[in-house]
């Protein structure tokens, strides 16, 4: 049964199918996916918050020869920069031979913040023989997954004087972490028959950070003095300094394999340093002809605002001062310009199957993801890109041999999202989404497949080609 029949012949030239990256990977490029995993996992272990993404990208790029950029810089083609906005973002270029009035900029945008719990104000409290830190989380998160696991705390406290202390406590072997207590099965019962919304309330969400009493008959609080003391001795800190600190506790695990096949990754932060490595790594590592801009942002989880969210001027200043020292004309440039919006997706999971669309979901391993539209309730506050865009984007992907897919996240009306696309499309910027799949998404621990960050990496290096 060799010989097709006419129908199946019809139907292997006219029908869609998506791919399994792995399935179709020979040896060679199965090494190539894994190795890539390697250098990612490196990344998020050393990146859980927006600033230690941020100095990990200047890294890379000081190792291959870029240099620090600012405003009014003179520049060339063949100049290779980074751009760094406040410690927290960062803009990673190269400056292309094609005429930028003509070629615009190739921009893949991606966002370094995470979910995460935030320490407040003033954070610090002794009950029950503990002390601990009062917190508001930050981005959409189920607040019930974030208690009883280990936290790391990371982030910087600025002194009176304006010295900044570094904080990294959690991460290395002996380190100790810290911890958000739930309430036993036992006494549970009016707890478990809540709503899952309620199960953890916000201002329960208090980081465990101390036991041990300050040894003086004299005083009150002694838990909480101890651990002032031990601050003060091993950061010169005191509890007014909390005022200006910038504190997050995140997962204190790290990134592993998963599966007995290895073909997964689990880990913290994957939302949305799985799309910003492979955006550094390609522009990092590749020349190309065209002008490549790597926007490694933070605050997309709460709203893409503030001076380092992508809503800032500070990025259309950056692109305008490139095109000005080129000697282009910025809105020809803008016109010109092609982005990739990088974020993750819904992967498809079958334990929740109701909450997808299965033909338009994205499947685990079947390549980087394209969102031609996000947004909720009829498209709303989505950027839905244009045909002509999508076919030009399909196309280079075709030509490199990219194991690519669309998606749409979830089912109509089941819920929905958005990402940083709309702002730079609103620029006059030719805009789509195309992000890895992602299983439990905004979860302490979310799980990818490494045929999807390698099949990410593939899309990058083909849209600067
Ligand atoms: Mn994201
Ligand atoms: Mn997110």
């Amino acid at each position: 049964m060799s010989e097709k029949t006419k129908g199946q012949k019809l139907q292997k030239e006219l029908a869609y199918k998506k791919t399994n990256y792995y399935e179709v990977a020979d040896e060679a490029e199965r090494q190539a996916i894994f190795g890539y995993a390697k250098g990612y996992m490196a990344f998020l272990d050393a990146a859980k918050t927006e600033r230690e993404a941020c100095a990990f990208a200047v890294a890379a790029a000081r190792e291959k020869g870029f240099t620090e950029y600012r405003f009014g810089d003179p520049l060339r083609p063949g100049d290779k920069r980074y751009f760094v906005n406040r410690g927290k973002s960062a803009v990673v270029f190269r400056v292309g031979t094609k005429n930028p009035e003509e070629d615009g900029f190739r921009i893949i945008a991606s966002h370094i913040d995470a979910p995460r719990i935030d320490i407040k104000q003033n954070p610090l409290y002794e009950d029950g023989g503990m002390a601990f830190f009062k917190t508001h989380y930050y981005g959409g998160i189920k607040k019930y997954q974030w208690t009883a696991i280990p936290l790391a705390l990371h982030g910087v406290v600025v002194l009176k004087d304006g010295k900044k202390v570094e904080i990294r406590v959690g991460e290395r072997e002996g380190d100790p972490v810290f911890y958000i207590n739930d309430l036993l099965p036992h006494l549970g019962q009016e707890q478990m028959g809540g709503k899952a919304s309620a199960v953890i309330d916000g201002e329960q969400l208090n980081v465990l950070v101390g036991g041990l009493p300050y040894d003086d008959k004299e005083v009150s609080d002694k838990i909480k003095l101890n651990v002032l003391d031990v601050l003060h001795r091993e950061y010169g800190i005191g509890e007014e300094d909390f005022l200006s600190a910038e504190l997050s506790a995140v997962p204190a695990f790290g990134a592993r394999d998963v599966g007995f096949d290895r073909a997964l990754i689990g880990a913290y932060g994957h939302d949305d340093r799985v799309c910003a490595y492979p955006a550094l790594t390609a522009v990092v590592n590749n020349e190309t002809e065209h002008t490549v801009l790597a926007m490694l942002v933070d605050k997309e989880e709460i709203g893409s605002e503030g001076t380092t969210g992508i809503q800032c001027k500070v990025y259309e200043d950056l692109m305008e001062e490139i095109a000005l020292a080129l000697g282009a004309n910025f809105r020809k440039v803008r016109f010109a310009s092609k982005c990739l919006s990088s974020d993750v997706t819904a992967a498809y999971d079958p334990n929740f199957a109701g909450v997808y669309e299965k033909m338009n979901a994205a499947m685990l391993s079947c390549g980087t993801s394209m969102c031609k539209f996000t947004g909720s309730r009829g498209k709303s506050g989505s950027n839905d890109a244009n045909a002509e865009f999508v076919g030009e984007v399909r196309s280079m992907f075709a030509r490199e041999g990219v194991i690519w897919q669309t998606s749409e996240l979830g089912k109509v009306d089941a819920g929905g999202g958005g990402t940083v696309a709309k702002f730079i499309a609103n620029l006059n910027i030719d805009t789509v989404d195309l992000g890895v799949p992602v299983i439990s998404m905004h979860a302490p621990w979310e799980i990818v497949s490494k045929a999807d960050v390698y099949s990410n990496y593939k899309a990058f290096l083909a849209f600067m080609k």
